[in-house]
């Protein structure tokens, strides 16, 4: 590498200009920081206007993004952009005006490659542009790389994708495209947002790799005739939706957010919901499949959030702070915070935050949190009320009596047993009816105090079972007098011969609180295919069942119905993650002289053609192929049922993909075949020794 070049000093110095960067530079600029912006691409804006996604969606709005959302609605008229939803060149123009309007230094085509750390402080980064290496020395920096690469070199922890293989969210290339506007008849200016694969986005080789993919997927999908469209051009950027997620202070939670917890150092409010493009849920989070599988909320509705200040501090870090998609939120909030509204206003408050602290010679964390809020109250980024709020509209029911009460964890958890179950009966008379699922996180939240409503809840409607002696009948009665039904009571079966919904939601409910119960009628709703959901994008009652019976630890569906399910339909993806899931969980059951048939079976399902070949990404007429995890997943169980060749010999086979999430997920799961081996080793070794 040649000699450093040139030193440029700056009071602070903010990694990468995306919405988040760009909005921190102008905040801590307007605040009075000699502010330098370094950015590798050829343009500012980030993936908001080089990947295409230049529509809100969801967040919240305030403070300068408000300025700049103004002057892009002028700019895209000038822009021809008239019909268009939005107009990514709008944007990155008027960004570009306002950083030199407040005087920010901006160095396009720098790649920042290493950190300058000194007594465990950040004191700048070395980039190379076109002139060679420089290095620029800050007060503070403001890592607003989207993937947190300051951070991580500075030696901050932090965290890839999901548990189960370390894939991250789903990546797109976005082209812009022509439509014709069904009312004028006019070509409008348009994106098309679909999802083309996995990338690991830490690895240069992957992400160079994802863009010939995503190119072959949107040659394909024209190609093959299913969209009227005239395209424009293939965004110059990938549009990565995850990556690193660094360990701050502290880490947003999924409480924290679905409740939206009122933290003391609230610097921004966000306002999301669970946007989770993954449609094999079996490989993904327990509360993915708690949220989306089994209580269906599908439904796209907001919920606020506070976002802490602590979430900005790298831990251990001294002298940076982190904003952007990198902040410190765990991979379940990160579904939520990642909207572009939200991002920006993160990036002003880091932006404020940075200025300040060089303002005052002090560190980023020892930043007066009141003053900090007070300042970017007065900027519109928060709301006097966020301060001292109390309550929040997250998680509340808008009918009947319930909505008429604030509820939250501490009110619940500290409710006296007969409180807490006269809420539980008012829960439960919801179940069947609107807001089911809503009343069932509460239940949950309400633990074993709510048991007794939830078994009451079992036995209350009428019978209307059109044959009631039907051997279906029987087994729903066996099934609800197991759960607790009082012999003098009919049971809730619908005409179909099928507990009643109401029946089936306290099921769900009593699953979670860990209820055994519930058993019987989860049973019965997986072996009769109950298919009862109507959207489009839900998972079928009966897989609703599979994954509650696994949540409450069941292992009373016998590993052998599963691989039976397997083999009996061509199920999507989804469903076959999930069915492999569970047998995982149930496979250390099989009796010995009962393993070889079963993995067999095993490996004739996974080696059929076509298999995980039609996984349909959100919004995409194509499909892509997720052979390579449910075979992954395979290979475990195989390997789990004593065939420890075959099983590594199935997961051996992914590490030449040439994706990188595919190979790291190989490397994960032989690693997963490895510990399982060495655990049933050491269980042998005790049990002879025993
Ligand atoms: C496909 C996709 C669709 C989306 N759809 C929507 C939507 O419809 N509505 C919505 O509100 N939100 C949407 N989002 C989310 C939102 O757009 C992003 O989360 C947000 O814009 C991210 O902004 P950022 O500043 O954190 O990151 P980015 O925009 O990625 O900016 C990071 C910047 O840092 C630079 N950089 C990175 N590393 C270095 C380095 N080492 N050296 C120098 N520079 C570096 C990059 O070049 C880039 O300019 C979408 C996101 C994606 C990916």
């Amino acid at each position: 590498m040649n000699a450093v070049q040139e030193v440029i000093t700056a009071d602070v110095l903010i990694a990468g200009g995306g919405t988040a960067g760009c909005s921190a530079a102008i905040a801590a600029a307007r605040e009075g920081a000699r502010t330098v912006l370094l950015d590798m691409d050829d343009g500012v804006g980030g993936v908001a206007v080089r990947a295409n996604v230049s529509d809100y969606h969801f967040g919240s709005r305030g403070g300068l993004q408000n300025e700049v959302d103004r002057r892009v609605k002028a700019r895209q008229n000038i822009l021809g952009g008239r019909e268009a939803i939005s107009h990514p060149e709008a944007k990155r123009s008027v960004y570009g005006e306002l950083l030199s309007d407040c005087g920010v230094r901006t160095m396009l085509g720098h790649l920042i490659y290493d950190v300058l750390v000194e007594d465990g402080a950040v004191v700048g980064v070395l980039a190379a542009g076109p002139e060679g290496p420089t290095e620029i020395r800050a007060k503070v920096t403001v890592d607003c790389t989207a993937e947190g690469d300051v951070s991580a070199m500075a030696g901050a922890s932090y965290s890839v994708g999901r548990q189960f293989d370390g894939v991250s969210h789903s990546y797109s290339l976005c082209p812009r495209i022509m439509l014709h506007n069904p009312k004028t008849g006019k070509l409008r200016l348009h994106l098309k947002n679909f999802d083309a694969g996995w990338v690991h986005s830490p690895s240069a080789e992957d992400v160079s790799r994802a863009y010939q993919e995503g190119r072959r997927h949107l040659l394909n999908l024209l190609e093959s005739g299913k969209t009227d469209v005239h395209m424009l051009s293939v965004a110059p950027k990938l549009g990565i939706r995850e990556g690193r997620h660094i360990v701050g202070d502290y880490v947003l939670a999924l409480d924290d957010f679905l409740h939206d917890r009122h933290f003391e150092d609230v610097i921004a409010r966000a306002f999301s919901y669970y946007d989770t493009h993954a449609r094999d849920l079996g490989n993904e989070s327990d509360f993915a499949q708690i949220w989306l599988v089994m209580l269906d909320m599908t439904e796209k509705k907001g919920l606020w959030c506070d976002i802490p200040y602590r979430s900005l501090l790298p831990g251990g870090v001294e002298g940076l702070l982190v904003s952007s998609r990198a902040l410190s939120v765990d991979r379940d909030v990160s579904m939520a915070i990642r909207m572009q509204r939200d991002i920006q206003k993160i990036g002003e408050a880091a932006g404020v935050a940075a200025a300040m602290a060089v303002r005052l010679q002090v560190k980023p964390r020892e930043v007066s949190v009141p003053d900090l809020q007070r300042r970017l109250v007065e900027l519109g980024v928060l709301n006097e009320p966020d301060l001292i709020r109390t309550d929040t509209a997250n998680m509340q029911f808008r009918k009947g009596e319930l909505a008429e009460r604030s509820l939250s964890p501490e009110l619940v958890s500290q409710l006296p047993p007969a409180e807490a179950l006269t809420l539980a009966r008012l829960l439960a008379e919801r179940l069947g009816a609107e807001e089911q699922a809503l009343a069932v996180w509460w239940l949950r939240l309400l633990g074993e105090r709510a048991a007794e409503a939830l078994l009451e809840a079992f036995g209350r409607e009428p019978a209307s079972c059109a044959n009631a002696e039907s051997e279906e009948a029987a087994g729903i009665e066996h099934a609800a007098r197991a759960c607790g039904a009082p012999p003098e009571v009919e049971l809730a079966s619908g005409a179909c011969g099928a507990p009643t919904s109401g029946c089936r939601m306290a099921a769900m409910a009593l699953a979670l609180l860990g209820r055994r119960e519930a058993e019987p009628v989860l049973l019965h709703m997986f072996r009769s295919r109950l298919n009862g959901r109507a959207n489009p994008g839900s998972y079928p009652e009966w897989i609703a069942a599979l994954a509650a019976l696994r949540l409450m630890g069941s292992k009373a569906l016998a590993a052998s119905e599963i691989v039976a399910a397997l083999h009996e339909k061509d199920y999507n993806t989804g469903i076959c993650s999930m069915l492999l899931q569970y047998l995982e969980t149930v496979c250390g059951e099989v009796k010995a002289e009962d393993r070889d048939k079963l993995a067999e079976g095993l490996l004739q399902w996974s080696s059929r053609p076509g298999i995980g070949d039609n996984y349909v990404p959100p919004e995409a007429d194509a499909q892509l192929s997720v052979r390579w995890n449910l075979q992954m997943r395979t290979g475990i169980i195989v390997a789990r049922l004593g065939l420890g060749r075959q099983g590594r010999g199935l997961c051996e086979t992914w590490l030449n993909d040439e994706r990188v999430s595919v190979r790291r997920a190989a490397a994960k799961a032989l690693e997963r075949i490895e510990s399982n081996t060495r655990t049933e080793t050491f269980e042998q070794r005790g049990d002879n020794a025993g």
